[in-house]
């Protein structure tokens, strides 16, 4: 087989850079495969025009006789573009997209035909998806799904198939997708800043959330990676010793990109143009081979749906490229993985984002109403948060030394650090006009609208605040960003419903003005969520025994970060602000508890085979070699040939160690899979899994790696890491 790993070599130093065109400017393309309000002013009558962007501005419901009207003129629109299929785009819980095409071609008798489609199909679709994982709320014999038109996402054209986003929900109404519970948390969060921000200014009627995400991503040469089994089945390698050169030089870092590299970006890019994910920003990251793309800031249904369509377009376009992309979180050991930067902020329709500080007292009056509630949320629900990026993945990333640790906690910069003192200090109950001048002019008034100390990014920080959005750094790079921003704008949602509640009762009952029982419940707020407040570094191990000091979780490894989510106060929070019901809850966390354990099931059963049936054997291959060398040193030598073969005799006996460690190591995780995959219940299963099969890898790389210095390179089957990684 080794054959396979030098023919690979050998194909991947030839490859050169795929040529790709830009003719075009890219304003001009932008949006082009879209039906955004451009092409639906065009395609589109005046009425129906006007009820699709109701139902996206003010979440109006589209009445049949409008569906029908949109849903030929979109069709009109894609026959126009080449398009000969539709799908219902989703994203259920499996963590990829899924969609089901059929043709707009129908027969209509007598031999004749006709490209139809109906406003009942652009509506409601029900594809056989009765294998998607479910928890348990969709009984495969009783009831299906049914898929659900989100007029907020606009339909684009990929290939020749018009894809339409929807929601993914059972018949009895239980959603099945990420995006459902985002649209309620949405809408929760809308609900509630906008009842607070009318404190501020009434003409408030809409607040939007925002999420701008960072993709990290490695790119490995397609036909080397096609050589590892455990690229090709894990996403990640599941052994090879570290490269004698890794990321220690930082000479990667926003370094030249490489053309064959750059190419591919570009094709990536002008994709992502045409579908008018604005992507904007691309470099070089730490580790070799590994880069960053980033987009403008969206609206968060749209902002998810684009970073899920462009995980799938970029897998597309590196095949063209010969490329292999990597989003798994630790493709390599020894070197950074990968994480998704998800940037947030609330901002209103009258143009205000309301976590940027602003000119005048008032404005920052508002936007720390809003800072301090986001702190107040994150401390209360701390757990959850970190629960909603736990994955199999993750958790090789988290507390790395180069991604957040599991800990959450949020850093806010000196500067608001001052102003949040200060503010602890307010007068309890009315203040003395002295008082409210003094907070007007000199600390509510001082904030300045650009804060330095927040560009300078405390990167070890999972939640921190970078001048006018926050910033959840925690979350992998292969997580679908619907579940970290339903939990994070839900927990807003509530805090601000419960901060409304406590000021008008200030108000009405002891009789305070406005701003003085804004302060008057922030100065608590500030008092409650300190503990949540960290600017250090958060890799230390007095930072670990002060967060536990603080009673915030650590919670290392995914079985144990999950429970958070169907904790009372999690359950009762996602019930009462209406973004899951307790089923929803309880199938969600089960799905999660099983995708973990399937996933270590297979990376023990990847490695397994990789250890007896490719590394094993290739061991012996080469003892023998050293054996039939001791064999002939001792015919030539005689009695000095226990001095001439000493090398090779302690090589010999090294490899035999190495081989037995891996067998008799193999051979236990055999045997704790069996005892776990006999355990009913899924949360001991996961248990089990996580703390008696996975640490065995850990032995059995380690003796692999051991051999893959000791065995001729000639021989070795699987590409190493050297050539991985810097390979162009
Ligand atoms: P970094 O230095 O971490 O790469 P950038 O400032 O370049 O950060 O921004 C990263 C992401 O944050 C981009 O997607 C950007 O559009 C987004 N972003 C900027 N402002 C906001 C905001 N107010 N709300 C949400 N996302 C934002
Ligand atoms: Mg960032």
């Amino acid at each position: 087989m080794s054959t396979l790993r030098f023919h690979a070599i050998k194909k991947s130093l030839s490859a050169k850079p795929v040529p790709v065109e830009e003719k075009e400017r890219r304003s001009d393309i932008f949006g082009k495969n879209v039906f955004n309000e451009n092409s639906m002013r065009q395609y589109l009558t005046k009425d129906a025009f006007a009820g699709v962007m109701n139902a996206i501005q003010y979440g109006k419901k589209i009445d049949r006789a409008i569906a029908d009207q949109v849903s030929s003129s979109m069709k009109d629109w894609a026959l126009s573009k080449g398009v000969t299929h539709y799908t219902h785009w989703f994203q259920p819980l499996t963590g990829t997209t899924a969609e089901k095409h059929d043709a707009f071609f129908e027969t209509i008798g007598d031999g004749m035909a006709i490209e139809k489609f109906g406003g009942s199909q652009l509506v409601q679709q029900e594809p056989d998806a009765s294998s998607f994982p479910s928890g348990g709320i969709r009984n495969t014999f009783e009831a299906r799904g049914y898929t659900a038109w989100d007029p907020t996402s606009p339909a684009f054209i990929y290939g020749t198939t018009l894809c339409i986003p929807t929601i993914f929900v059972a018949y009895t109404g239980e959603a099945l997708d990420y995006k459902t519970p985002l649209l309620r948390a949405l809408q929760a969060v809308d609900g509630a800043a906008t009842a607070v921000c009318k404190y501020f200014d009434k003409n408030v009627k809409k607040v939007t959330s925002s999420l701008g995400w960072e993709q990290e991503y490695f790119l490995i040469d397609k036909t080397l990676a096609a050589t590892r089994p455990d690229i090709a089945l894990t996403g990640r390698t599941l052994l090879g010793h570290s490269a004698a050169k890794g990321q220690q030089l930082d000479d990667h870092y926003f370094g030249s990109i490489p053309s064959r590299a750059l190419n591919y970006m570009r094709e990536l890019e002008t994709e992502c143009m045409l579908l008018g994910i604005p992507v904007k920003t691309r470099h070089n990251e730490v580790a070799p081979n590994q880069f960053e793309l980033a987009p403008i800031f969206e609206e968060a249904n749209l902002a998810v749906d684009h970073n899920s369509l462009l995980m799938d377009i970029m897998g597309r376009v590196a095949s063209r490229h010969n490329f292999k992309v990597l989003l798994h979180e630790k493709p390599f050991a020894g070197i950074n993985g990968s994480g998704k930067h998800n940037n947030w902020s609330l901002s209103t329709d009258t143009g205000v984002n309301l976590l940027a500080p602003g000119k005048t007292p008032m404005s920052n009056l508002q936007f720390l109403t809003f800072f301090i509630n986001t702190i107040k949320a994150v401390n209360k629900h701390e757990a959850l948060l970190r629960a909603t990026i736990a994955s199999a993945s993750n958790d090789h990333r988290l507390g790395a030394n180069e991604a957040p640790p599991a800990i959450i906690s949020v850093f806010i910069g000196e500067q608001l650090t001052k102003v949040l003192e200060e503010l602890e200090g307010v007068t309890k109950g009315k203040l003395s006009p002295q008082e409210k001048t003094e907070l007007k002019l000199n600390v509510v008034g001082k904030i300045p609208d650009v804060l330095l100390d927040n560009t300078d990014r405390n990167r070890t920080s999972p939640f921190a605040f970078t001048g006018n959005k926050f910033e959840f750094r925690a979350v992998g790079s292969t997580a679908n960003c619907g579940d970290p921003m339903t939990v994070l704008n839900t927990i807003v949602a509530k805090q601000l419903k419960d901060f409304k509640v406590e000021v008008d009762k200030l108000i009405d009952e002891k009789g305070l003005k406005k701003d003085e029982a804004i302060f008057n419940v922030l100065r608590e707020y500030i008092k409650a969520s300190k503990r949540i407040l960290f600017e250090g570094n958060g890799y230390s191990e007095a930072w670990e025994k002060e967060a536990e000091k603080r009673g915030l979780s650590n919670n290392k490894t995914t079985p144990d970060a999950l429970k958070a989510k169907i904790s009372k106060d999690s359950m009762a929070l996602f019930e009462e602000m209406q973004v899951m019901s307790n089923i929803e809850t309880k199938a969600r966390y089960e799905i999660e508890v099983e995708a973990y354990i399937m996933h270590i099931q297979i990376e023990g059963r990847v490695l397994g085979d990789i250890a007896r049936n490719h590394i094993v054997p290739t061991a012996v291959r080469y003892q023998n070699t050293l054996i039939e060398n001791v064999k002939g040193l001792k015919e030539i030598f005689d009695e000095k040939f226990k001095e001439v073969s000493k090398e090779q005799l302690n090589l010999i006996e090294q490899i035999s160690n190495h081989i037995e460690s891996i067998n008799a190591n193999v051979t236990k995780m055999i045997n704790e899979r069996k005892k776990a995959n006999a355990i009913q219940e899924v949360e001991k299963k996961a248990q089990a899994y996580c703390f008696n099969v996975k640490p065995l890898f850990e032995d059995i790389r380690y003796h692999c790696d051991k051999l893959e210095l000791l065995v001729d390179d000639e021989i070795w089957p699987l590409t190493k890491y050297r050539e991985l990684l810097f390979t162009r």
